[in-house]
């Protein structure tokens, strides 16, 4: 029988973490066992991975003995902290906040567009950005047929990628609008509302997926940048992208060809049948969806598109999940020192 691998996840009881548990009773990664792990708070805490009670752990170090996979989303500083204490036991670590993120000798990958960045890793890969990734599975085909030359892009993000505590004070604050409170005494205390400082995470979301995109395209010539906006939704967020290529024979068909057949896309693009890509659709599903392509009227080399993803799936928890997988079939889910 091969190898089966005992997996810890850090932050399980998250936003993200609640996923990723979900995803690894279904995966198909050979596991031999799963441990959970959150802050001292949610220890003792019971939840069922195929419908079995496993009970959360606090996060230590020794966390880690006999671990050979560890799954994080528990914010930068955690992952700063625990991630090295990981791998010198012997776990590779894939890693969903931005800490690692732009570090030289950590692979940031999306399987479907750059696997092969995994060869390099030294016990640490990182998730990208949720907004990054869905963009680059979509844009990486387009990329690879017609040469990318600018990227503009205009996020609508959903609240779940500020965690499980934005989540509740939307639904706080749509109680607040239904009760007819004014908008001054909703709670708002997470989502960016009105001060300078709440605003801040939004333009750091940018530079993560300018800079992000570049490093998982490997070319740092090409234009990116980005508006990130977040909206009142639960979960989903949507990009209208604008993008000019190099060659000239690209059209809307061609690039319509190329989503239909892209891994991990699914195109919806029927405006007269009122079929384009919904965040409200996207939700649950692990795809990508891509839609509303259309030549820019004025640049010949011009598209936009309309992109949407579950944030929570695809954007962290799967992609976290898929790139596991790939380790496992690459046989690169050790660390180099361990071998
Ligand atoms: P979340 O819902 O707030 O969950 C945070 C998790 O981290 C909880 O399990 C929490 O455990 C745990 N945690 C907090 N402090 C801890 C500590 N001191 N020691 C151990 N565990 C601790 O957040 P989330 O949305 O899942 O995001 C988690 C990370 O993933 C963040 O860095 C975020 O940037 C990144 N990420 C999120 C998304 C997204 O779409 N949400 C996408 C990509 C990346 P307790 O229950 O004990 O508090």
């Amino acid at each position: 029988m091969g190898k089966e691998y005992h997996v810890a996840v850090v932050g399980a009881t998250g936003a993200v973490g609640t996923r990723m548990i979900e995803l690894l009773a279904e995966t198909s990664l050979p596991i031999a066992s799963v441990r959970l792990l959150a802050s001292k708070r949610s220890a003792g805490q019971e939840i069922q991975f195929k419908g079995q009670p496993l009970i959360v752990e606090e996060l230590v170090p020794e966390s880690f003995e006999g671990i050979d996979l560890a799954l994080f989303s528990a914010g930068g500083s955690i992952s700063e902290k625990f991630a090295p204490e990981a791998v010198k036991r012997g776990a590779v670590v894939v890693d969903n906040t931005s800490h690692f993120r732009m570090a030289k000798d950590v692979p940031l990958v999306v399987p479907e567009v750059n696997p092969e960045a995994l060869k390099n890793h030294q016990g640490i890969i990182a998730n990208p950005n949720c907004s990054t990734i869905q963009m680059m599975v979509a844009l990486e085909p387009i990329r690879q047929a017609f040469g990318l030359e600018r990227i503009i892009v205009s996020t609508y993000q959903a609240v779940s990628g500020a965690g499980i505590r934005a989540i509740n004070e939307l639904k706080e604050q749509a109680e607040d609008f239904l009760e007819g409170k004014p908008v001054s005494e909703w709670s708002a205390e997470i989502l960016p509302a009105g001060s300078d400082e709440k605003h801040y995470p939004i333009t750091y979301e940018e530079w993560k997926m300018m800079n992000e995109t570049k490093k998982i395209m490997g070319d740092n010539k090409l234009k990116v940048v980005a508006t990130c906006v977040r909206i009142p939704v639960i979960s989903g967020h949507s990009e209208s992208v604008y993008i000019e290529v190099k060659q000239a024979d690209a059209s809307v068909s061609a690039i319509q060809e190329l989503m239909a057949q892209a891994p991990g896309v699914i195109l919806q693009d029927e405006p007269s049948e009122q079929l384009y890509p919904q965040a409200l659709n996207s939700v649950n599903q692990k795809e990508t969806f891509v839609g509303r392509i259309r030549q820019d009227v004025d640049v010949k080399n011009g598209f936009h598109l309309w992109i949407v993803s579950d944030n929570l799936l695809k954007g962290a928890a799967w992609n976290s999940v898929q790139i596991a997988e790939t380790l496992h079939e690459m046989n690169l889910l050790r660390v180099p020192e361990n071998d």
